[in-house]
């Protein structure tokens, strides 16, 4: 009897496993008769004065504060006066618009005006410096050598901003007219999340009743080699972000001198619940965004991941397993958590009334603020522990990638990056793309240029550039898609 047992179980995953494989093969058979390349001629431009103007408008030190008051309005105004100048077509044909302080939208209307309008989004803003020493070429000074403009904010994310006006002024050359309208917004504050940037522009235009077919946000890249067994560049598409909250844990006990101590002290207690939020880690799961990378990916990756990637049915335990296994797929699993702030006394021989820290979330698409709170108040066991949230941004809505806007921007994807493979994703960090759920129900967050692992460590940091090849491709990237609309 127990032979059989053993028998048919083991046919049993000999057939699971057959029909994991038959069915790879034929939905990789299906897919690669769908793909059809297009190869449409692109007006010419000429890059390398693309490049000039980005370093003009890298010169302009547009940084975005957390103190919204820091903020340079007049450099702002002058970044605006900058592009003016630059594109001149671009301010005869389009209508402008200046909302609030300093954000920037246009209009370029389109000849079928039945047709809902698209939104093209960048930002105007940037990071500051940080130590001006570390940087080879000055901050802001845009210089143009071995292919790259140099400077804070030249890939994040004025490149795409000087792509988008540069799409623009090249066709209006040609007398172009797009089908639909297209609208483009430049918030002016997106490093400190938008509050009097992007949240803004769209308040305005929902107020006005304008909904979009769709919004492209800067967002994802063309990324290579970051994906073991996928050994073809993939183009990741953000079709959603996480989610943010800072929660404060505050520990109130006597306080006194050191020299008489009652253990545990306040700063004690704190320890103690940070490391049991440390010890365990939030339940995963594989949200809608994540399932339709590992699915893309499967059509392309080597046979043995792609019948784990396209049998999801059957492998979601093993790809868990192996996502939990590197700190960045890890996060598209989970709600994480990272504590980053903490503070007891101001003395070493004092004994702290009040302590506290304060722990980081990022939340998937579908986790709550409260699912947050109860699932800290089981770990750290401590009822005395006040927690209190402090900054929150709820995670993006999810948008489905199955509708047209998304085939659309794959198809400019494809036709600038060839052997790109196109994949939805989840975004692990914010953008402004949020905000613009309130015009269109299909958000993007896509920035068309490669990214390796030296370009991603310039992002923040000393040395940021972005090269004239990127410029290039950023510039095609939009041509193809204002003109296939
Ligand atoms: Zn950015």
């Amino acid at each position: 009897m127990g032979v059989y047992v053993v028998f048919l179980l083991i046919a049993l995953m000999v057939s699971l496993l057959a029909v994991a494989v038959m069915r790879t093969l034929h939905l990789r058979m299906v897919k690669k008769a769908l793909l059809s390349q297009s190869q449409a001629l692109l007006p010419p431009f000429d890059l390398e004065l693309a490049a000039a103007h980005l370093q003009q408008l890298v010169r302009v030190p547009t940084v975005s504060h957390a103190h919204a008051e820091e903020d340079s309005v007049p450099d702002f105004s002058r970044f605006r006066q900058v592009i003016r100048d630059l594109y001149p077509r671009i301010h005869t044909h389009l209508i402008q618009r200046v909302l609030g302080e300093s954000n920037l939208v246009y209009i370029w209307q389109g000849a079928d005006l039945q047709l809902e309008s698209v939104l093209l989004t960048a930002h105007q803003d940037v990071v500051p410096a940080g130590d001006t020493s570390s940087w080879t070429h000055q901050p802001f000074s845009g210089d143009i050598t071995e292919g790259f403009v140099w400077g804070r904010g030249s890939f994040d994310d004025k490149g795409q901003l000087v792509a988008i006006l540069e799409a623009i002024e090249t066709l209006l050359a040609t007398g172009f007219v797009p089908k639909r309208t297209i609208w483009i917004a430049f918030g002016c504050d997106e490093e400190v999340r938008g509050q009097k940037g992007a949240k803004l522009i769209a308040s305005t235009l929902a107020a006005e009743g304008h909904r979009f077919a769709f919004v492209l946000d800067e967002g994802g890249a063309v990324v290579e080699g970051f994906i073991p067994g996928v050994h073809r560049p993939v183009a990741v598409v953000g079709i959603a972000e996480k989610g943010n909250l800072d929660l404060k844990l505050i520990s109130s006990r006597d306080g006194g001198h050191s020299s008489t101590p009652k253990n545990p002290t306040s700063l004690g207690k704190l320890a103690a619940a940070v490391s049991r939020i440390e010890q365990r880690q939030a339940p995963g799961r594989l949200t809608l965004p994540v399932r339709k990378l590992f699915i893309a990916l499967g059509y392309e990756s080597s046979f043995p991941l792609a019948v784990v990637f396209l049998n999801l049915w059957l492998f979601t335990p093993l790809l868990k397993l192996i996502l939990s296994h590197n700190s960045t797929t890890n996060a598209m699993l989970r709600d994480t958590h990272a504590a980053t702030m903490a503070i007891g006394s101001e003395a070493s021989n004092v004994i702290s009334q009040e302590s506290s820290a304060v722990v980081n979330f990022r939340l998937l698409p579908g986790s709550t603020e409260k699912d947050i709170l109860r699932w800290t108040r089981k770990r750290i066991k401590d009822d005395s522990m006040q927690l209190e949230p402090q900054a929150f941004s709820t995670p993006s809505r999810v948008t489905d990638p199955d509708q047209p806007p998304f085939h659309m921007i794959e198809r400019a994807i494809t036709a600038v990056f060839p052997t790109a493979i196109t994949a939805p994703y989840l975004m692990l960090g914010g953008t402004d793309a949020h905000w613009y759920e309130q015009v269109s129900s299909q958000v993007y967050r896509f920035t068309p240029a490669l990214m390796d692992q030296n370009e991603l460590s310039r992002m923040h940091n000393a040395d940021e550039r972005f090269s004239l090849d990127n410029l290039r491709r950023a510039i095609e990237f939009y041509i193809h898609l204002m003109t296939s609309q």
